[in-house]
């Protein structure tokens, strides 16, 4: 399954205790995917569901907050399991959409977090966090699409609002907010999932950085090593080496003898052995014997 489809499925198990919770959830569900229509014997509601973890939480929300069995209205959507609640008796019609609408809705706090919790079951989506960082909730108009985004405000997060043909569409796309959404939302399995992720790619990113940094060191070691041979060599082929000390003359023999060497193995070479920072003073000794000989060559 889809990392949106575990996460859905995560949320719609998520038990929905206290009734004013219940229905900011439900409230989410008739907004972003609801109609309410007029017919001859009174009003029915009609919300869509698009898979079977959102199916299954509406059916419990609708069953445990206004006590309606709306499994009789069920009309199966087989392609995805999910399908269309008819909720035709117009007393319960009148109810659900009084509770649902009332102004005291999302003032809680953890109403709000159920209210995205079943906008997300509704009409949510997010990409896999191993590919790109992206969560969006698809409203039907700027109205509902200016509450999701309030409530997602309210919960700390900074969404934004983007039109894509005639749905306004509330999206994230930074990958610790996505993270505290799935978090605020109750889907702490996929929370902590999404978390290794970032964390991982985090590491990835820093290892690189290092691998990369140490390449450069690398390639810096080896460009000083050809210089210091090339300084050796001229001094060699310039008759230099009979001026140096015995110690840089011996240094200068095992430079030449081991091209590939890092500093400390040429320090073993040498009796009595030397450390590394021993071994670039005088090889730094040699490289500037090597310009004062040439200038001296260059000169006479
Ligand atoms: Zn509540």
């Amino acid at each position: 399954m889809s990392f949106s489809g575990d996460v859905k499925n995560e949320l719609a198990g998520v038990d929905t205790q206290a009734r004013h919770c219940m229905i900011a959830e439900l409230a989410a569900f008739v907004m972003l995917s609801g109609s309410a229509e007029e017919t001859e014997s009174g009003s029915v509601l009609r919300v869509r569901t698009e898979n079977e973890a959102a199916a299954r939480k509406l059916f419990t929300l609708l069953q445990r907050a206004f006590n309606i069995d709306i499994a009789l209205h069920r009309e199966q959507d087989s392609r995805h399991g999910g399908g269309v609640f008819r909720i035709e008796d117009p007393d319960r019609v009148r109810a659900v959409l009084a509770a649902c609408g009332h102004e005291t809705v999302l003032r809680k706090e953890c109403c709000k977090r159920a209210f995205l919790r079943g906008a997300f079951l509704a009409a949510g989506s997010v990409s896999d966090p191993e590919k790109s960082y992206h969560l969006e909730v698809v409203c039907p108009d700027r109205g509902t699409a200016a509450v999701v985004r309030d409530a997602m405000k309210e919960t700390g997060l900074t969404p934004r609002i983007v039109l894509r043909k005639k749905n306004h569409v509330v999206y994230l796309k930074e990958g610790d907010q996505i993270v505290a959404l799935l978090g605020a939302m109750g889907a702490s399995i996929s929370f902590l999932n999404i978390e290794n992720v970032r964390v991982l790619k985090e590491m990835r990113g820093s290892v690189n950085r290092r691998v990369n940094c140490e390449t450069a060191n690398l390639n810096k070691t080896v460009v000083s090593a050809v210089r210091q041979i090339e300084e050796i060599r001229f001094i060699r082929d310039n008759g230099g080496f009979g001026e140096l000390t015995p110690q840089l003359r011996e240094m200068a023999e095992i430079r030449l003898a081991h091209p590939e060497a890092p500093l400390t193995e040429l320090g073993s070479f040498l009796n009595p052995r030397i450390g590394k920072s021993g071994v670039n003073h005088r090889l730094r000794k040699l490289c500037a014997y090597a310009e004062d000989l040439r200038r001296r060559t260059e000169t006479s």
